[in-house]
């Protein structure tokens, strides 16, 4: 009961009458921006793209696309990292959520906004904020990304140590099922415990097993203070250190703690004349911190306090004076990201490990990476307040296609390595989809590998959506 090839213009034509308004794209050069990912390593030709702009025309099309067993790909922003919104090349229908992009409504005593899945983070974060609350989820690619692609990779970032991954932050979801039927669980109720909480289903899923709609997400009211620092460090032990006496230090808020390694602030001070040396001289290790709060406590006054009781594990350090400084000390992490990429392509890890022992994971990956490669340059970053690092691996200059390949297979195996040692995940954030789809199913007991599927089963029982993302490709669709 697997999904067959599509390869008729006849099919095509039939896409575009179920959509009321014209919303199928066919040609090439209108395709393009919807075939490349963000990272540029991911390329898929769709076979077509469709782009419903109402929940019904969303459930017309997957009614269709179920019974031609047409496989579909759901598309929200294409800055996921692991593959899996670009398109099987030439084969899969693309499903982008532009165009439904609505804020359905926020209500400032709920706490609660209802969003349509094509909506950019951003733009309901800032919604969020002409209602003096705010939408948590927070990073860097939130000028881009879409809720609906939020919802589906359990996005976390920056404040997730004091609010949750998106996981906890959604109270409701519509979502259009493979067949069409649209399951309508968009409610704002904080609490309800009637039967299955079918929502944490579909979160995290990938667009395996549904298309995300429209989402209800919590709100939480506007800080009115915001502090930032920036402190060096002899080490990354002293780093966790520090987050272990900021999070009693600070409390509950404390917002983010962010690792970076010299690498990383190297990589930023490469941008150029506005960034110089962030604290004079260079420190082996860096973490940015932030805190926020409404109300009338002195959050400076507390945060200086804080940092004047941890001068054992502090070897010098900035506070904002300004929102604006703040943001500008921010961009050092920001600017790393953007740039560690310039040069070509890079190996991405995003690994997690209990937070108790994110320092010697850190020391023990780097040397085995170090013995095993030492010609390539690591770059460390991290949530590490969700011991949650970004261990990737920038390849020398000038190295050819295929050396760069067989690196990153070699770096990955061994970051990978001494992840399972700790009892980590080999995904805290970006997912499975294709590109750690190996790695996840040579861990996964036979026992998940089975509920999973079952899961799959039940849901998508012709596997039209988003196949070969995290599972293995259902073997009837191998069509080409
Ligand atoms: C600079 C940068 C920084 C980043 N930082 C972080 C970070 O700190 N934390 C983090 O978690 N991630 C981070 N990411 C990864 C990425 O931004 C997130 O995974 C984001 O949630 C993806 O959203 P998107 O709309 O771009 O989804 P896409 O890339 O379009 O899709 C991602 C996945 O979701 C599926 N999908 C998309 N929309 C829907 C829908 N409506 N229904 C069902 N499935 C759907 C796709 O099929 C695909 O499997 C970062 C990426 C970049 C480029």
């Amino acid at each position: 009961m697997n999904a067959v090839p599509p390869n008729s213009a006849s099919l095509i034509a039939a896409l575009a009458g179920v959509l009321s308004d014209g919303g199928l794209l066919t040609e090439a050069e209108d395709m393009a921006r919807y075939s490349r990912d963000w990272s540029g390593d991911h390329f898929g030709r769709p076979l077509a793209v469709a782009r419903p702009s109402s929940v019904e025309d969303m459930s017309a099309l997957m009614r269709h696309c179920h019974a031609e067993r047409i496989p579909v790909v759901p598309q929200g922003g294409l800055t996921g990292l692991v593959g899996a919104a670009v398109a099987a090349d030439g084969n899969e229908v693309v499903v982008s959520l532009e165009r439904m992009n609505r804020i359905r409504s926020i209500s400032p005593i709920d706490f609660a906004m209802v969003v349509e899945a094509g909506c950019i983070l951003e733009d309901a974060k800032r919604a969020a904020e002409e209602s003096d609350c705010i939408l948590p989820i927070t990073f860097g690619a939130q000028g881009s990304c879409r809720i609906g692609g939020n919802v589906a990779t359990n996005a976390g970032g920056f404040n997730v140590l004091r609010y949750g991954m998106t996981r906890d932050l959604v109270l409701g979801l519509e979502v259009v099922l493979a067949d069409g039927r649209i399951w309508n669980g968009l409610k704002v109720l904080r609490k309800d415990n009637r039967g299955y909480d079918l929502k944490q289903v579909f979160i995290g899923s990938e667009g395996t097993l549904g298309i995300v709609t429209a989402a209800a997400l919590k709100l939480f009211p506007r800080p009115t203070q915001i502090e930032t620092a920036l402190v060096g460090l002899r080490s990354v032990e002293d780093a966790m250190a520090l987050y272990a006496r900021a999070r009693r230090g600070c409390s509950d808020l404390l917002t983010a703690f962010e690792l970076i390694l010299r690498g990383g602030i190297e990589i930023t001070m490469r941008e150029g004349k506005d960034f110089h040396e962030p604290l004079g001289k260079p420190y082996p290790a860096y973490v940015l911190i932030e805190v926020s709060s409404g109300g009338l406590i002195d959050l400076k006054d507390m945060l200086l306090s804080f940092l004047a009781g941890v001068e054992d594990l502090v070897e010098d350090g900035i506070v904002a004076s300004t929102r604006a400084q703040g943001e500008r000390l921010w961009l050092y992490r920001e600017i790393m990201v953007e740039r560690q990429g310039r040069g070509g392509r890079y190996l991405r890890t995003d690994v997690s490990v209990p937070i108790s022992k994110l320092a010697d994971f850190v020391t023990d990956a780097l040397f085995e990476l170090g013995r095993a490669r030492p010609d390539a340059l690591p770059v460390t970053y991290g949530h590490v307040g969700d011991g949650n690092i970004h261990l990737n691996v920038v390849p020398p200059e000038g190295m050819a296609a295929e050396a760069i390949e067989h690196l990153f297979e070699e770096a990955e195996a061994e970051i990978f390595a001494v992840v399972d040692r700790y009892g980590g995940s080999i995904s805290a954030e970006h997912g499975i989809g294709r590109v750690k789809q190996r790695a996840f199913l040579d861990r996964i007991d036979p026992v998940t590998l089975d509920l999973a599927a079952g899961i799959k089963d039940a849901i998508d029982p012709r596997h039209i959506l988003s196949n070969g993302r995290i599972l293995a490709s259902a073997s009837a669709l191998d069509y080409r």
